[in-house]
């Protein structure tokens, strides 16, 4: 089940994001082969990146997130867009720690100390970027910091993965809680006392998951905000403003990766052609396999010496000008 919807509470002093991304978080772990403290992992980051995917004005934004650290996780890396798309991968995948004492799996000794970084792709020259030092590597509180060290924004955020015995996913889900500028000093009060004794959210989306017998996925992300809400005072209630799609999916394409290659340039795809005369490319987020024959090299050689003789005349040009 993937689903989410986005809420404000009547004051309209903060905003709601929430998605149920079991099916996302399994097709992940399917493509990637993850161990489930890997799977753990990777679904926290692709939960909260389709979660910042959703907070993107328009469809075609992207929010890229990097985890790096000194675990064995190594480099967890997400990406997700407006429209709910959202891709990603685990350098590890084989990753396995005890679990913690608390009976938990071991994210944040996964991941160890390193830094998140945040890159957003809203169309404009540059994309924005914003990088922090790591809180605990357990992905939510790295969140919930970059938001308020990078961005300036009170926001909080949930996240979680949880695992049965024989390694499926049993639910995985999050929310973020985003105050609004004109926010009622009140309302923070109320929200911190409501996620202080807030049980897991992925305890809570696998009851719901459970309970919800016909309900269409819209159904049990509603009934999912009530439950979690349930205990703020009626001045903060939250209605529905919309229910999004959010799902895997990796957008690459031969044509995609015919780029990848002309960006090697004449020199280097000209040795690939000379002593390879094939090429195998994998996507590192789908691990789908594309393979280029000679001839289509040579094809992509020839664009190569094109383009580069096209760049060298218009160099040209412009130095005559300058005279
Ligand atoms: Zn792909």
């Amino acid at each position: 089940m993937n689903k989410a919807l986005i809420g404000m509470d009547k004051s309209g002093s903060f905003r709601v994001y929430l998605a149920i991304t079991k099916g996302m978080v399994e097709e992940a772990g399917k493509i990637h082969e993850t161990t489930p403290l890997a799977t753990a992992a990777l679904g926290r980051v692709v939960t909260g990146a389709g979660l910042m995917g959703l907070m993107l004005k328009n469809p075609d934004d992207k929010v890229t997130i990097q985890f790096k650290g000194d675990g064995p996780a190594g480099e967890i890396l997400v990406t997700a867009n407006g429209s709910g798309k959202v891709k990603g991968y685990i350098s590890n995948s084989e990753l396995d720690l005890p679990l913690k004492d608390d009976g938990k799996l071991d994210v944040g000794g996964a991941v160890g100390k390193g830094t998140v970084t945040v890159i957003k792709d809203i169309g404009l020259k540059e994309p924005y970027m914003g990088r922090i030092d790591l809180v605990s590597g357990e992905i939510a509180e790295d969140l919930t910091a970059y938001f308020f060290l990078s961005e300036q924004q009170s926001t909080s955020v949930a996240l979680g993965v949880k695992i049965n015995t024989d390694y499926t996913v049993a639910a995985a889900g999050g929310m973020i809680i985003q105050m609004l500028p004109e926010a009622d000093p009140e309302s923070i009060n109320a929200l911190e006392k409501l996620l202080h004794q807030l049980p897991p959210i992925s305890n809570q989306i696998e009851d719901e998951i459970q309970q919800s017998g016909p309900k269409t996925s819209e159904a049990v992300c509603e009934s999912l905000l009530h439950r979690i809400f349930s205990s703020l005072p009626s001045a903060y209630r939250i209605e529905v403003l919309e229910y999004r799609d959010i799902q895997w999916e990796c957008d690459c394409s031969m044509e995609r990766l015919e780029r990848v290659l002309l960006s090697l340039g004449e020199k280097e795809l000209t040795q690939i052609v000379k002593e390879d005369r094939q090429a195998e490319i994998i996507c590192q987020f789908c691990r789908k396999e594309y393979h280029f024959d000679k001839e289509h090299l040579e094809m992509l050689l020839r664009v190569a010496v094109k383009s580069k003789e096209i760049l060298e005349k218009r160099k040209r040009k412009e130095e005559n000008k300058e005279c």
